[in-house]
């Protein structure tokens, strides 16, 4: 069995968009992270976006999603066509990993995050009073190496 492949420890997440012409189910969460960025606050609407990455092969949207937009460069949004819903981002920097946001799904009780991204640009009236680790910028390195205790 390969190492990523879920378990039946991992439970099945489903979500939709908001119109539910698009649904979602995955398993095994690498990370949950926030990013400040502007990039996600333009794209969400709102002050802070929170994501969860998936390895490709333990997500599966249906239809598949075909309407992608690339402002920043080297970052792909798919959208679902009719609702305007944001259903997943890619990061050419982390190229094995699908980031959904978490609002998407049924019940997100048990996608808690685990870090900061983009704190640099993190709004200056948002108060964070969790103590979870900030990275500056991208938070790459923390996020690159997300889910490695899993395959070990
Ligand atoms: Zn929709
Ligand atoms: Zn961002």
């Amino acid at each position: 069995m390969p190492p990523d492949a879920p378990t039946s420890e991992d439970p099945v997440l489903t979500g939709r968009c908001y119109c539910g012409a698009f649904s979602l189910s995955a398993s095994a969460p690498l990370t949950v992270a926030y990013c400040h960025c502007a990039d996600c606050r333009r794209v969400s609407g709102a002050p802070v976006s929170a994501f969860a990455a998936f390895d490709p092969q333990n997500i599966t949207i249906t239809p598949a999603p075909e309407t992608s937009v690339t402002v920043a460069p080297g970052v792909t949004r798919w959208f679902c066509a009719k609702c305007g819903t944001h259903l997943q981002a890619h990061y050419d920097y982390l190229p094995d990993q699908l980031y959904v946001p978490i609002g998407l799904f049924d019940d997100a009780t048990s996608l808690k995050p685990e870090s900061h991204s983009h704190s640099g640009s993190k709004l200056p009236w948002l108060c964070l009073t969790d103590t979870l680790p900030q990275a500056e910028g991208s938070g790459r390195a923390r996020l690159s190496g997300a889910g490695a205790s899993r395959k070990t």
